[in-house]
């Protein structure tokens, strides 16, 4: 996929004009917060399947090179092949290969981040195939040449007239006067127009949520069986999947799909769930002849040591986006990449580079609630600052904000000019604001007041300040 993220902040300044956007994003709350709270309030032992979630995780990072061979190995005993790509190109030029050796036209894929991420579509139009998005998001955009805006829900940035629009404008051998409002009858109409290219596809082409080391299976969760009949109706099953989806035992993939799809959807499963091990044998009643597994890098093992391998836990569930005020507020086409949101901040900046990147971990609050989501406890937060710290060292801050930073330092590390100075603040602020009640310009800081009022400070003092006065009174802590 072609990065905007270099461009992040004209991004955000178009994001932010979006009314549709602002309606969509709007609906989150509901969608997703309020359902995985509630299905998260029914499993007591949630807290320790994190724990069991991430020492899986650990344990895979650590090992990584030993499962994946493992997982090599047990493909090929199956009669499948593995393909390992480093790159982009590789990834691409492999599955092009297979579909070339097959003689494949048509190739139906399964919803999968790291297809996007290779751009795999634009490869295949180029050299003459057509491959078609099955999962209902992922058509949406796909006729509408976007990118998907949210990992779980790539449309999520649209409203229902915009796809009813977009069914009128590609599906053309329809009648013109077909009820397109309701949800139902765009499902109906994709469902309909899916269904004859799933039987005339010669090649199928899905993710992975898992790839099983003991047993050589990929495993795909989908809450609409279009990756059921993207692997089994086609000749060739290939799967494409990044190297840190490997798991050691079906049993740890079954540990872990139980923090996926609460965190996800507030599901507690999702309707779904797959398992594929090799081509079908002689007694099978379905099945591909030939089943391929494409791994990719693109730059991860080179982040295995550093301070963002944390972010290869990551299971791709969505959770630390639906909980995030910056996502919230822009959608995740303002960040230029496949993975928006925390993770995507926590994990761009090391597959793309730090200069291409640099303003995504910039775009947090660092409230910390994406860490506190995340079903695998993935200090999203830590690794941010780590390519905040790493951005400012090797002088991609721009001059000003450096500026800035260098004097916001000097002064915080005096306290006592800093009380002073934050106090005259405080004071100076409530003085020129108090006729209003808020700022809607602020000198060097016009960024924070150009989509919303800041409140003027109350007057009497920072918060320490506050706080000194009332333990003096003996009233400190006690939540008055
Ligand atoms: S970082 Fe955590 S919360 Fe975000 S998508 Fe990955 S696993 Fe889910």
């Amino acid at each position: 996929m072609q990065s905007t993220s270099h461009t992040f902040k004209d991004n955000v300044k178009t994001a932010l004009a979006d009314e549709h956007l602002r309606k969509a994003l709007g609906n989150m709350k509901a969608g997703f917060q309020d359902k995985r709270a509630a299905t998260i309030a029914k499993l007591p032992e949630f807290e320790a399947l994190r724990d069991q979630g991430k020492a899986i995780k650990d344990d895979v990072l650590a090992n990584l090179d030993y499962y994946l061979e493992r997982f090599e190995d047990n493909v090929t005993r199956d009669g499948g092949h593995v393909h390992w790509a480093r790159t982009p190109q590789e990834a691409c030029e492999a599955i092009l290969g297979i579909c070339r050796d097959t003689g494949a036209r048509v190739a139906t894929k399964g919803k999968s981040m790291i297809a996007e991420e290779i751009g795999l579509n634009e490869y295949l139009e180029k050299h003459g195939m057509t491959p078609v998005e099955t999962d209902l998001g992922e058509y949406i955009i796909q006729l509408r040449h976007e990118a998907p805006s949210h990992i779980i829900a790539p449309a999520i940035h649209l409203s229902k007239e915009q796809v009813s629009d977009t069914f009128r404008r590609s599906h053309k051998h329809l009648s013109a006067d077909r009820p397109l409002d309701e949800p139902r009858d765009l499902t109906d109409e994709a469902r309909t127009v899916l269904r004859q290219q799933f039987v005339n596809a010669d090649v199928g082409i899905t993710g992975a949520n898992f790839l099983i080391a003991e047993t050589g299976s990929t495993v795909i969760v989908t809450n609409e069986g279009n990756g059921d009949l993207t692997q089994n109706l086609p000749r060739v099953h290939i799967v494409v999947a990044s190297i840190e989806k490997i798991v050691p035992t079906l049993e740890d993939s079954a540990a872990i799909l139980r923090l996926l799809a609460r965190s996800a959807t507030g599901q507690e499963y999702s309707v779904y769930t797959t398992y594929s091990t090799g081509p079908r044998r002689p007694d099978d009643l379905d099945g591909p002849d030939e089943f391929h597994v494409v791994i990719v890098d693109n730059g991860r093992s080179d982040l295995l040591g550093t301070e963002a391998a944390e972010a290869l836990r990551c299971i791709r569930c969505g959770a630390c986006m639906n909980h995030c005020p910056v996502y919230g507020a822009i959608g995740g086409h303002a960040y230029g990449w496949v993975v928006p949101g925390p993770i995507g901040a926590a994990l761009t900046p090391g597959i793309l580079g730090v200069e291409e990147a640099r303003d995504l971990p910039n775009a947090s609050t660092f409230c910390g609630k994406c860490e506190e989501v995340c079903p695998m406890k993935i200090p999203l937060p830590k690794i941010m600052h780590s390519w905040r710290i790493e951005e400012y060292d090797r002088g991609l801050t721009p001059p000003r904000q450096r500026f800035g930073l260098g004097v916001w330092s000097w002064v915080a590390t005096r306290p006592r000019l800093y009380n002073w100075l934050t106090g005259l603040a405080v004071r100076g602020g409530h003085m020129i604001g108090r006729r209003r009640g808020s700022w809607r310009w602020m000198p060097l800081a016009g960024g924070w007041t150009a989509y919303r009022d800041l409140p003027v400070p109350a007057g009497d003092g920072t918060f320490q300040q506050l706080y000194a006065r009332r333990r003096n009174r003996g009233t400190a802590g006690d939540g008055k």
